[in-house]
């Protein structure tokens, strides 16, 4: 059985004045896929992954998702269906604790600390660290959190724009670990940005942009 597309883009393209940045992009994202997104500095991988997450609008083409048009959906609804994660982490708050609850808060649930401590020991935390400042959390500590907040309440997309950038390798080695359990265990869509030639060597479906273009043709 055929698995369900869940974002599709047809001839889309982006173009600020005069200037195109993306071109006539096709592409098919399977529900459960895992897309590897690679390709030369400035070629237009964020402005792509920006655009699937509703953070840019295209200037031309059809996104849609789950076969309804992008523009048919409450941008913020959609944001929380499809998440995105970017280099730099931004927590908040005074502690860990503050990271995970806030999906919580923003959609008026109770927080569920179960979860938030299966989670924290995913990444090598554990309960104890949901009190911890965030001050005293390492740069790759952070990124870990900042992380897991994106996932607290699952997204069906993640998007990630070069998460382990500036990570060391044990740091690299646990963030992409976790996302291998969120895609594999939990089926969790992942559209990753990554310069990790470990990871790229390993993609199970890698897609190549360059000059605002998918190389090899419709995807
Ligand atoms: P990548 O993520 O592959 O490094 P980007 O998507 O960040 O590429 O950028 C692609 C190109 O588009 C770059 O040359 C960048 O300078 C240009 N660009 C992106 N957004 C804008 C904008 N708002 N105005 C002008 N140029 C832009």
């Amino acid at each position: 059985m055929r698995p369900v597309s869940l974002l599709e883009l047809r001839q889309v393209g982006y173009q600020v004045g005069d200037t195109p940045i993306l071109q006539d992009i096709n592409l098919t994202i399977d529900q459960g896929e895992w897309v590897t997104l690679t390709g030369p500095s400035g070629g237009g991988k964020s402005t792509l992954v920006r655009i699937m997450a509703s953070l840019l609008s295209r200037t031309s083409g059809e996104l849609s998702f789950v076969g309804k048009s992008i523009d048919d959906y409450d941008p913020i609804a959609y944001r929380r269906r499809v998440s995105y994660s970017f280099q730099q982490p931004t927590l908040f708050g005074a502690t860990v604790r503050d990271n995970l609850q806030f999906p919580y808060q923003i959609r008026q649930l109770p927080f569920d600390q179960q979860r938030a401590v299966t989670a924290l020991k995913y990444v090598g935390l554990t309960a104890a660290d949901l009190d911890k400042a965030v001050v005293d959390l390492s740069g790759g500590q952070r990124q870990r959190v900042a992380l897991l907040r994106n996932v607290m309440i699952y997204p069906e997309v993640l998007i990630l724009d070069e998460v382990t950038a500036g990570l060391d390798a044990d740091n690299k080695a646990f963030v992409w670990s976790m996302i291998r359990h969120f895609n594999v265990d939990d089926g969790i869509t992942i559209v990753a940005i990554t310069h990790d030639q470990a990871e790229i060597d390993a993609a199970k479906r890698l897609v190549t942009l360059a000059d605002g273009r998918l190389v090899g043709g419709a995807q």
